[in-house]
């Protein structure tokens, strides 16, 4: 039988596990065993033997006054409470089961570490993508860079190539090469605007340009261009329009759009043939491509408009970027682009609709009746190269516009001292000066002539600081006739 105290002093601990009891001697050897060690993994002691013994690591001093050890490891498996107690004389050795209590704990501690690991990976992912954010922030940042100087330094050339086409063609209009060249000039110089527009993530608030086109001009022109790859394959290419009319449209934009689908016609057809359609409603267009290629498999069918989707990604025929763009310019302009029916080895019909917009005056005509007020006026044009001056002086030879033209700054600000100039126009790099060095050098002389700056970075964020700086405005390179003269018609 349990020992009363025993039970009671249980009782007052609040333990409520099973137990067992070792009454000792004053020589610390065991007089009495209530319960069952065993059930604790405990070999059974035999009477007088020692508790030196059962519990090894036990000083004999310890067992001068009460005691309690709790959680003691037992062995492998078994963990107690022990409370040492002398109570009347009687020396009592109290184990009170911990094991399971134990094992929770452990469980929750171990539960506990992992959480920390958990946390700490968590963090560490949690670094390494913030890390991989900033250098792909970093890399963004530098393809922008390398763009906006990559369409500088192909803006300037095509200026030239461009401007020298038109004033050939002024004279020879029917001329099919030079046609051919300044069409694709236009082409490329529309390509590199919206490429530095696309690699700035402005083409959603892209501006529009609606220029009046007549329909079947149009689509016979895109038709010229993609030609020679449609010959090279072997496919008839045509265009159909229902009715002579003229469009008002975001010529270069929907031409990028139109060209990258008849391409891809070409491309993923290996015969039969390619058409191009325009129909015209009072509130819309719509164009429609259509060819007789390898079609799209149905669960392909929206997934082909994501950046970098291919149907056959090993067909070494493209990079998958062509439908996004696209799209994106289509949304732009305001319009809708999409996949309208395909199906596989029979082909497929790509819609673009756009919405019918308002006639705009035409400009050039406009700029003409204007030119004639630059009677007596008088013009500085600053740039270190010779091609885009003389190119420059010819644009303005028909106006009546008094041009005088200088290779550096410092010439420019000799001209000044002697001559009455009404308006400057300057490239943003002449030598090794930037323009608006030399406009505040002009400001410190008290010199308020408006400057308009030729540059070749068209960003939006760049023109505004130049005309926070002073500048009048800022004309995109490369440009045309109808571009320079209303700028100056602007200034002058
Ligand atoms: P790219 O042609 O450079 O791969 P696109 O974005 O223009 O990129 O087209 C995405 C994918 O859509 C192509 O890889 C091709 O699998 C599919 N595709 C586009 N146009 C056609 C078409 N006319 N016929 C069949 N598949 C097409």
């Amino acid at each position: 039988m349990i020992p009363e105290v025993v039970k009671i002093f249980l009782l007052q601990n609040k333990e409520k596990q099973g137990y067992f009891c070792l009454q000792l001697s004053d020589d610390l050897t065991v007089k009495q065993i209530y319960g069952k060690p065993q059930q604790l993994g405990l070999t059974q002691p035999y009477i007088d033997e020692n508790i030196l013994n059962i519990l090894p690591g036990f000083l004999p001093e310890m067992y001068k006054e009460e005691f309690e050890i709790p959680f003691y490891n037992l062995n492998e498996n078994n963990v107690c409470n022990i409370y040492f107690i002398n109570e009347s004389g009687d020396k009592l050795l109290i184990f009170v089961d911990k094991s399971e209590i134990f094992q929770v704990t452990q469980k929750y501690q171990q539960f506990a570490h992992e959480d920390n690991i958990s946390k700490n990976k968590f963090k560490r992912i949690a670094q390494e993508l913030e890390q991989a954010k900033q250098s792909l922030k970093k890399s963004n940042q530098e393809k922008a860079t390398l763009i906006a100087m990559l369409s500088h330094e192909l803006g300037t050339p095509l200026t030239s190539i461009l401007g020298y086409c038109e004033l050939l063609l002024e004279k020879d209009k029917d001329n099919h090469n030079l046609k051919t060249i300044h069409r694709n000039s236009v082409y490329l110089q529309h390509l590199i605007e919206n490429t530095l527009l696309f690699g700035k993530t402005e083409v959603g608030s892209m501006a529009t340009q609606i220029e009046t086109v007549d329909v079947s001009d149009f689509l016979a022109s895109l038709v010229d261009t993609i030609l020679p790859a449609a010959l090279e394959k072997d496919i008839f290419i045509s265009s159909q329009s229902c009715q002579e009319s003229s469009i008002n449209i975001d010529v270069t934009r929907t031409k990028q759009i139109l060209i990258n689908l008849l391409n891809n016609a070409i491309k993923y057809s290996n015969y039969g043939s390619v058409v191009i359609s325009c129909n015209i409603t009072c509130d819309h267009y719509e164009f429609l491509v259509s060819d007789t290629g390898i079609g799209i498999d149905e669960e392909q069918k929206q997934a082909i408009f994501n950046p970098w989707e291919r149907v056959n990604k090993n067909d070494g025929k493209g990079s998958g970027i062509g439908l996004f763009i696209s799209q994106k310019l289509a949304n732009a302009i305001g319009g809708q682009l999409r996949l309208k029916e395909s199906t596989k080895n029979i082909g497929s019909v790509f819609q673009l609709v756009l919405p019918a917009s308002k006639v705009t005056i035409n400009q050039v005509d406009e700029n003409l009746s204007l030119a004639s007020g630059l009677q007596g006026k008088t013009l500085l044009v600053i740039d270190d190269d010779q091609d885009v001056l003389d190119l420059i002086e010819a644009f303005l030879e028909k106006t009546q516009l008094n041009t005088i033209c200088a290779l550096s700054f410092l010439d420019a600000q000799s001209i000044l001292l002697k001559t009455n100039v009404d308006l400057v126009l300057t490239d943003l790099n002449v030598g090794t000066t930037l323009a608006p060095t030399f406009l505040e050098e002009l400001r410190n002389n008290n010199n308020n002539i408006s400057v308009v700056l030729m540059s070749a970075m068209p960003s939006k964020q760049i023109k505004n600081q130049f005309i926070e700086n002073g500048f009048k405005e800022v004309m995109s390179k490369p440009f045309n006739y109808n571009k320079l003269l209303s700028t100056i018609i602007t200034h002058i």
